[in-house]
């Protein structure tokens, strides 16, 4: 019974962005940047504090790499965060990593600014 299960499994909608066997990536619902992706592996895990096969990690960052080439933010730049648990303030429990970029960041976290 979760969201990103069910989008990683087309079984609710998303904006796609890239897929490949392992990882979905899509547009964030409430995007805080002009670039801001998400990328989840299609299993399910909590957070990056569960672990993970190499191979799905490796699905995963493919993933990401893609993403930020397809977005156009490969040569300009780009952070990818995944907040872990209650004080990072993950809000769903389905790990998955944020593509931000398409403007300058500052130093600190662009999405809980
Ligand atoms: P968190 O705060 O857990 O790191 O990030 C969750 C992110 O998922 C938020 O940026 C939020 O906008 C996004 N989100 C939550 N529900 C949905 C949804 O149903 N569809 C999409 N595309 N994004 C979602
Ligand atoms: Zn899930």
């Amino acid at each position: 019974d979760c969201i990103f299960c069910k989008i990683a499994a087309g079984e609710v909608p998303s904006t796609k962005v890239y897929e490949n066997e392992m990882a979905y990536a899509f547009e964030d619902l409430n995007p805080m940047m002009p670039v801001h992706t998400l990328v989840v592996p299609k299993k399910h895990y909590r957070n990056v504090a569960d672990e993970l096969p190499a191979d799905e990690l490796a699905a995963l960052f493919e993933a990401v790499r893609a993403v930020a080439a397809l977005k156009g933010v490969d040569e300009s730049g780009f952070r990818i965060i995944s907040n872990a648990g209650a004080n990072a303030q993950q809000t769903v429990d389905h790990l998955h990593i944020h593509v931000l970029g398409g403007a300058p960041m500052n130093a600190g976290d662009p999405s809980r600014s």
